[in-house]
């Protein structure tokens, strides 16, 4: 059976051109790019080439780009750095209700270790008021940090408000634009942030590389001591590979974005028409258009999301629970209880996160599968209406 891959939140397929253009880097040009030789210099040339495209793509410098092992260590790098450099300056760090896991444990560790955290909350549909940011700044507030694009719900966030905000402060400004990065335009100028987060594998790139852009004059400290790698900000030898394919997945991105967003809103659009229209009791989670061009999260009343994945992964189509990164927990989802979702509700939620390889067609058989599924669910349900 051929599968049907919905789930691009959690990860992609690594494009084949970035697949070939990685290949080379372990085949042949081998080189540690601090070696002073002709091999090493080759590593040095693709990595400072490399660095150029991440930067552009971004609208950045290339001195402004770490390269690290994904969103969680530039998430960690961009708010540990941060914490431990200016620790003397303050301690106060605001973030979001909503954030990943690698933000929020991030908070939490810090929150044991000395510094305060305040978590703002969302409305309705996962939006993070800036106001609300404005009213938790206190004398002692060191740094914001707020997604550009939420991992479950795909809700925006008004970034570009709340740096300003920042900013007005004498705040600094981080935003983990993961899921954002590739699907809609992010430019670190236009966002007016101080540092932000990317990941390889969310953009058909390979897994375990990322970058954190930091704004040229910011200081952090690295978390990882060592050789004067990236700017003395985070030491290992490079991983020239994989840093050769996230730069490809850059390359393509930057080439396919708005064919890839109007193709995206286009099959996410239908999607969430069709379901909501033909199946009685389901609702769309988080915000009806200020969402990211690939996101479907409905919840369907009556029934378990996790018997509606397995359900569709018998049809040969992969999507998910919640989110990816908690999908084996079996605590309700902490951005849909944000929302004000009751338990009952969040379990019976679903994220389909599409790709620029789906089509209309699969979107149909989709559809249609889970109309008969939930009809097939619904039917052995006790708390089903029977309207
Ligand atoms: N931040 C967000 C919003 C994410 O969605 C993810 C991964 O799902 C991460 C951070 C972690 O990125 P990585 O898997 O590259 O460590």
């Amino acid at each position: 059976m051929k599968r049907i891959y919905m789930d691009h939140g959690a990860t992609t397929k690594p494009d084949p051109e970035v697949v070939n253009a990685m290949l080379p880097y372990y085949n042949e040009f081998f080189g540690n790019a601090s070696s002073l030789h002709s091999t090493g210099q080759d590593a040095a040339k693709v990595l400072n080439r490399s660095r150029e495209f991440v930067a552009d793509f971004i609208g950045a410098r290339s001195d402004e780009i770490i390269f690290t092992s994904g969103g969680t260590e530039s998430d960690n790098l961009a708010l540990k750095g941060i914490a431990y450099h200016k620790k003397n300056a303050g301690k106060h760090i605001i973030t979001s209700i909503i954030e990943h896991p690698a933000i929020l444990n991030t908070c939490k560790y810090l929150g044991e270790t000395g510094f305060n955290i305040t978590y703002v909350p969302v409305d309705d549909q996962g939006v993070v008021n800036p106001e609300d940011v404005a009213a938790a700044i206190t004398d002692d507030t060191i740094l914001i940090s707020i997604m550009h694009a939420n991992n479950e719900i795909g809700t925006i966030q008004p970034i570009k408000e709340i740096s300003k905000i920042a900013h007005e402060h004498d705040i600094l400004m981080h935003t983990d634009a993961v899921q954002s990065v590739g699907k809609i335009p992010v430019n670190v100028d236009d966002l007016g942030v101080d540092m932000l987060s990317i990941s390889g594998h969310k953009i058909y790139g390979p897994k375990g590389v990322g970058a954190l852009y930091v704004r040229k004059g910011t200081r952090l400290q690295s978390l990882v001591q060592g050789g004067a790698h990236e700017f003395g900000k985070r030491a290992g030898t490079e991983n020239i590979p994989g840093i050769v394919g996230f730069a490809k997945a850059i390359e393509l991105a930057d080439q396919r974005l708005s064919e890839d967003e109007k193709h995206l809103i286009n099959l996410r659009d239908t999607m969430i028409k069709k379901l909501l229209d033909s199946i009685p009791y389901s609702y769309l989670n988080g915000h009806p258009t200020q969402r990211l061009p690939n996101n479907v999260h409905i919840r369907f009343n009556f029934v378990e999301g996790e018997s509606l994945l397995m359900m569709l992964n018998i049809k040969g189509v992969d999507v998910s629970t919640g989110s990816a990164c908690s999908s084996k927990s079996l605590e309700p989802s902490h951005v849909l209880m944000a929302l004000g979702i009751s338990p009952e509700e969040i379990h019976g939620s679903l994220r389909i996160t599409m790709g620029r390889e789906n089509t209309m067609d699969e979107v149909d058989y989709v559809v249609e599968n889970l109309i008969e599924i939930l009809k097939k669910l619904r039917a052995m349900s006790p708390i089903t209406p029977k309207d």
